[in-house]
């Protein structure tokens, strides 16, 4: 269990004020020029020693991330890019950070900016947060007004502008060169990768994305040092991590803890358990609906980090944990995913376009028992010719939980159909 020290967001619940003033008193914006100070080579290998992974769904190491950018050339404009277009089903983490600890965010994106060499930074927030959108500009302007941004930011001789961009609330514009598209002004559509946007990224330029999480916990990272955040969690899963809690518990919540914390504990002391007792879980999807869902009996044991979820077929993705009871047509469920998915498909790539649409409508055939069950083993072939053979990951996103469906739960789809 993760100790109250520990806990990086301090104020995730709202009970304190969100501005400035009450920030400071929670240690943000504390000595960020002495940070500044001691280099760009000291605060990435500190983020290194962290062993930080990205917090926005794939879980790839920050410090790697940003070792990636191209060589400074001292000409080339470089840009920080925080996606805050929150939009996978169950997630609402970025949400409660950008309503409550703004200033934390911005107080990550002048330090990360520095490390990169961006004197820009852009963040790029979903067009349905508008109240978010209002925090978030407000603790820029008191940013501004005590000149903790802009030029000389922080006192640290170091200039940096950030920006707020708001999106339309389109589901792909969270996939990092679909955003960068849509922020240069364009249709929200990844682009083909290489090159990926580390060297040619904004207006073509180097460009790191990073997540909303993964940024704010970087002043506390530094304050505190990279080997404090690697000593919570599990080898390879450290730090904290906020995860939120929704379905069918007695209550539903966001809670920052320990990476690898059991699944069970989770669900059983901040969700209040699930409705019903323990007994009545049918299954769970742990990590954002772009994940498999795992049943009971491996809800009984698995630990919530990337390398215990991977191991059990599924993925911690943005911890989005969405409990279902047995009171659940699961069936109908997973089809449910599948239509958001086909609805948010940006038609680039055929296996995406066509296949999304017909898997959903496969599922929802077969949610009404409606086939032969030869179609069981024709829907999960066309779910593998879609994963992998995309652009983006969208098309993963679509195929895995159609496949966790059926590992887990071919009887219940074969007694439908036999009924
Ligand atoms: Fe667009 Fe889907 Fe292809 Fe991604 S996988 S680029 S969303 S068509």
């Amino acid at each position: 269990m993760l100790e109250n020290s520990d806990r990086i967001f301090t104020n995730l619940y709202g009970f304190q004020g969100w501005g400035l003033k009450d920030a400071k008193k929670r240690g943000d914006w504390d000595h960020t020029k002495a940070l500044i100070s001691k280099g760009k080579e000291w605060i990435i290998q500190e983020v290194m020693a962290s062993c930080l992974r990205g917090r926005g769904g794939a879980g790839f190491p920050t410090g790697r991330k940003w070792s990636f950018m191209a060589k400074d050339d001292g000409k080339t404009p470089r840009y920080l890019i925080i996606n805050a277009d929150e939009s996978e089903p169950g997630t609402c983490k970025d949400r409660d950070i950008l309503r409550y600890e703004p200033h934390k965010l911005v107080e990550g994106a002048l330090l990360s900016g520095f490390a990169i060499g961006a004197h820009v930074g852009y963040i790029y927030i979903r067009g349905e947060f508008y109240r978010e959108a209002e925090h978030l500009e407000t603790a820029i302007r008191e940013a501004y007004e005590a000149n903790l941004l802009g030029k000389n930011a922080a006192n640290s001789g170091w200039d940096f502008d950030l920006y707020v961009h708001r999106g339309a609330g389109a589901y792909i514009c969270g996939e990092e060169t679909a955003l960068l598209e849509s922020l240069e002004g364009r249709k929200g559509m990844p682009r083909l990768k290489p090159p990926f946007p580390a060297v040619v990224g904004l207006y073509g330029c180097p460009t790191i994305v990073n997540n909303v999480e993964t940024i704010a916990v970087i002043p506390t990272i530094l304050r505190r040092g990279g080997a404090w955040f690697a000593s919570i969690g599990t080898p390879d899963n450290t730090g904290t991590k906020i995860f939120c809690i929704s379905g069918h518990v007695n209550t539903p919540c966001n809670v920052e803890e320990a990476m690898g914390i059991p699944l069970k504990e989770l669900i059983e002391k901040y969700g209040g358990g699930v409705r019903g007792g323990w007994d009545n879980l049918l299954a769970v999807i742990p990590g954002g609906s772009s994940v498999p869902l795992i049943p009971k009996d491996v809800c009984e044991t698995v630990l919530m980090d990337f390398t215990s979820l991977a191991k059990v077929k599924s993925g911690l993705g943005t911890a989005g944990v969405i409990v279902m009871d047995k009171s659940t047509d699961i069936v109908s469920a997973i089809a449910r995913l599948s239509k958001f998915y086909m609805h948010e498909s940006c038609g680039q790539c055929t296996p995406c376009r066509e296949g999304t649409g017909w898997v959903w409508r496969m599922l929802t055939r077969l949610a009404d028992g409606i086939g032969v069950v030869e179609d069981i083993d024709r829907l999960e072939e066309v779910t593998y010719e879609i994963e992998g053979h995309t652009i983006c990951a969208l098309g993963d996103a679509a195929a895995w939980p159609v496949q966790g469906l059926i590992r887990h739960f071919r009887p219940e789809l074969e007694r439908r159909l036999r009924k």
